[in-house]
């Protein structure tokens, strides 16, 4: 992971009650890492201006829309669900809390009772899982094919919490590798993503995360768009436990 995407709490003089802001995504950069999948591109930041030439700095940047950190449209598994310009701004944004799992062997399947063990209040609006995946995979080639996934019992026990809007994980897909091939619905984007929530993928730095915290997280605009990389940014107050 490059330096500048593993960013420490920062405070940011106008937030009120002395916030601190942490950035929980990879970044984007040339020749980054991605999901081995035959629908995603290389990604690149290519100048195609440059000072000395031009007296200015463009780029043509190339990514597909699930690279990196990213957000999940509701239209990615689901036929008939929302695209990204049309999901409503408060399901990325907002109250959010994180839920660690913890005392289990990180790459294993996440099930319901693993889920049951961290007292998930019944009306969340937004569920960030910490499984430490990132903090210890970036970087390797088993990030990417061997991390932990959601199980179908934890699916169904996601979608019966009424008020959920997001889920973000630590790990780049909610779905087994083994589900995640062209010409086969991944199972639980299809559960998780038909019930009209969306979700955030490859995140970071959740381990620097309260308990409760407010999530500031809308991708780009993309008319009709699927997904897009994103810069979710977690923002609490150090004296606190919430934003
Ligand atoms: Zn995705």
């Amino acid at each position: 992971m490059p330096e500048q995407s593993i960013v420490d709490g920062i405070h940011i003089p106008g937030l009120p009650n002395e916030c601190v802001a942490v950035d929980l995504s990879t970044g984007i950069y040339s020749g980054m890492p991605h999901y081995p999948s035959p629908y995603l591109p290389e990604i690149a930041v290519a100048p195609t201006a440059n000072h000395n030439s031009h007296k200015r700095a463009a780029t043509t940047i190339t990514f597909g829309s699930h690279s990196g950190t990213h957000a999940d449209a509701p239209w990615h598994a689901d036929p008939d669900g929302l695209a990204l310009d049309r999901v409503p701004l408060s399901h990325w944004i907002g109250r959010a809390m994180v839920v660690r799992l913890a005392g289990r062997n990180q790459a294993a399947p996440i099930h319901k009772k693993d889920l049951e063990q961290c007292a998930i209040p019944e009306d969340v609006e937004r569920l960030i899982i910490a499984t430490g995946w990132c903090e210890s995979q970036w970087g390797c080639d088993a990030y990417w094919t061997e991390g932990p996934y959601l199980a179908g019992d934890a699916a169904d026990f996601l979608v019966k919490l009424p008020n959920l809007l997001l889920l973000g994980i630590d790990s780049p897909n909610i779905d087994a590798a083994a589900d995640t091939r062209m010409g086969v619905t991944a199972p639980v984007h299809r559960r998780i993503l038909s019930r009209g929530m969306v979700v955030l993928e490859s995140l970071c730095n959740v381990s620097r995360l309260p308990d409760a915290f407010f999530l500031f997280a809308p991708p780009l605009r993309i008319v009709g768009g699927d997904g897009c990389p994103c810069r979710p940014i977690g923002i609490y107050r150090p004296s606190g436990n919430d934003a």
